[in-house]
């Protein structure tokens, strides 16, 4: 692969207008749009609007202007890249809110059955959450198996199998409709966090009878900084399973103002408090820019980059973890080195900005919509130099920053 040949590739590639939607500093090839997305023209301004005359001119009054529906009308818009239908989906809280709603009704759903089971590894909150979810339903217990002993963990105890879809670290895709029918063989409800998935790979939740779903948007669906998260609950099971946060907003009428927790119908349930007016405007923009973006020129793009610093990363000799198949993986690439922390360090003094995954991992991720294939050329290059000269070992690429 040469430049040119990469400035070929941009070319003829039909994603690239989307890159001028996206203000990026100059001098800075960003590849951590995984961690955390780049910011949209259009945000700014909807924040303004958001705040000088939804919040400053029309007050309170902006509540029945557009803001109480808000969580409805995100989870629509999320809600065909899941390949749900959109009165399945809502947005509000964090992943890790979502997380524990979800397994908490579903241990509760499934009375009879105890055991909720998961993957080591997983990312650290999805068993946080897990391991406090069990703790407030009375018997539960979490079972967590390495990938290969998933399949022999389930059994007629098994409530709920929760599996993060794409893996945070090694870039791992699990199936979703095998996986899904594995857990409903054993007669389990399937959980998936699609916080690595949504906006990097294609999603079909429908087509997968997923029973339930969370995900973040301040990564693939740049939402920005903790910008609220989704939960997708299948309808045929929105009047079955009960939100445990019984807050005021997931009441049938919260301004009844009622001593009594009567939960809504459909979705709504699932809200617990006021939701975050000014975040989700952010969101709200951020989310348009999927509008009609072809999915398989996506998927193509993604593979494309993918292959360039698979490329990159061999001639410099290093050990790629991420899977050669774009079918069995998600949109970032990783690399295992004894010395990934300063070379990711070194990159980012290099304007390359990836990230470190402790202990060993640096993480490298692929956003088709705003990245060039000459910005991912560009970045094995300085990947291969920065191997080659050792450039890495500079004491300064070891000091290690509270954010990785
Ligand atoms: C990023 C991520 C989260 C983040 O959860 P928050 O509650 O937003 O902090 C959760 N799960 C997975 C798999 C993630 O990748």
């Amino acid at each position: 692969m040469t430049r040119e040949d990469a400035r070929a590739l941009d070319a003829a590639d039909p994603i690239a207008p989307f890159r001028d939607r996206f203000a990026l500093p100059d001098g800075v090839i960003y590849l951590d749009g995984n961690s955390l997305g780049a910011l949209p023209r259009s945000v700014p301004v909807a924040l303004a609007d958001a705040a000088q005359r939804q919040w400053g001119t029309r007050l309170i009054r902006s509540w029945n202007e557009g803001w109480i529906d808000v969580p409805q009308r995100l989870g629509a818009k999320i809600a065909p890249l899941i390949g749900a239908a959109a009165d399945e989906v809502i947005v509000g809280d964090t992943t890790s809110t979502h997380l524990f709603k979800a397994i908490v009704a579903a241990l509760r759903h499934h009375s009879g059955r105890r055991t909720v089971v998961s993957e080591a590894g997983n990312f650290p909150t999805d068993l946080h959450i897990a391991e406090g979810a069990v703790a407030c339903v009375p018997g539960a217990r979490l079972k967590v198996v390495e990938r290969a002993a998933l399949a022999d963990a389930l059994d007629d105890d098994t409530a709920l199998l929760l599996l993060t879809h794409v893996h945070y670290k090694t870039s791992e895709r699990f199936d979703l409709a095998g996986w899904t029918a594995r857990a409903h063989a054993a007669g389990a409800l399937m959980l998936w966090d699609f916080s690595h998935s949504v906006g990097a790979v294609r999603l079909d939740v429908t087509a997968a009878e997923a029973d339930m779903a969370v995900g973040c948007t301040y990564k693939f669906l740049n939402g920005g900084p903790g910008a609220p998260a989704f939960l997708y609950v299948a309808r045929r099971h929105q009047a079955a399973l009960a939100n445990p946060i019984s807050g005021w907003m997931g009441h049938a009428e919260p301004f009844a103002f009622q001593d009594g927790y009567r939960p809504a119908d459909g979705m709504k349930r699932w809200l617990v408090g006021t939701p975050s007016i000014l975040a989700m405007a952010s969101l709200e923009v951020a989310l348009d820019l999927w509008t009609g973006i072809d999915e398989d020129a996506l998927a193509t793009k993604s593979a494309a980059l993918f292959a360039i610093l698979a490329q990159a990363g061999a001639a410099a000799g290093l050990s790629c973890v991420s899977p050669a198949d774009p079918a069995a993986r998600g949109s970032h690439i990783s690399f295992r080195a004894p010395y990934a922390y300063a070379l990711t360090q070194a990159l980012i003094a290099r304007g390359v900005i990836g990230d470190f995954r402790d202990p060993d991992i640096l993480r490298l991720g692929l956003t088709p919509l705003y990245l060039s294939h000459e910005d991912v050329w560009q970045a094995g290059e300085h990947l291969r130099a920065i191997v080659a000269t050792e450039e890495w070992r500079d004491p300064a690429f070891s000091t290690r920053n509270a954010v990785t």
